[in-house]
């Protein structure tokens, strides 16, 4: 076992934990990570935060919008979640679920937070802009339908 609590010198180069090979920035779908430029000999790959790799194992609960890490709220002021790039101005907060943050859909129609709300017919998810936006998706299996408006619709 390596010792990897020391920090490296403050190059921009982060090296891998496992093989010291340097790591690579990669923007994965969900979000950026690293990975480590042994691949597919090292699978090594680490959560990005702040740019920077993070060797938590951990995983790390994203934000949907923003992809930065989530953080839990002190225990008086409730079970939720926000994100910790709320001071840059992105307001998501995400309930508990128990000990994690609720999953989040985004409206392919207007990029924001997807919400479940109940109505007249029966559970739906609405856009959480609601009034400002209208969009909606029916309830499919406890997720919004996203095959139910087309792609293109604006
Ligand atoms: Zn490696
Ligand atoms: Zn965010
Ligand atoms: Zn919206």
């Amino acid at each position: 076992m390596t010792d990897t609590s020391h920090i490296g010198p403050p190059s921009r180069v982060h090296f891998c934990p496992a093989c010291k090979k340097p790591l690579r920035r990669i923007d994965g779908k969900k979000g950026p990570f690293w990975g480590c430029t042994g691949f597919p000999f090292c699978k090594t790959s680490l959560n990005d935060v702040d740019g920077k790799p993070s060797r938590d194992i951990d995983e790390h609960y994203r934000c949907p919008l923003c992809t930065r890490q989530l953080v839990r709220a002190a225990p008086e002021k409730g079970d939720y979640w926000f994100c910790s790039g709320f001071q840059k101005g992105c307001k998501v907060t995400l309930a508990d679920h128990n000990g994690r943050p609720e999953t989040a859909y985004l409206s392919h129609r207007c990029g924001h937070l997807l919400v479940k709300r109940k109505g007249k017919n029966g559970e739906f998810w609405g856009c959480r802009e609601y009034p400002q936006c209208k969009t909606t998706y029916p309830d499919k299996n406890n997720r919004p339908d996203f095959d139910f408006f087309p792609a293109e619709h604006t």
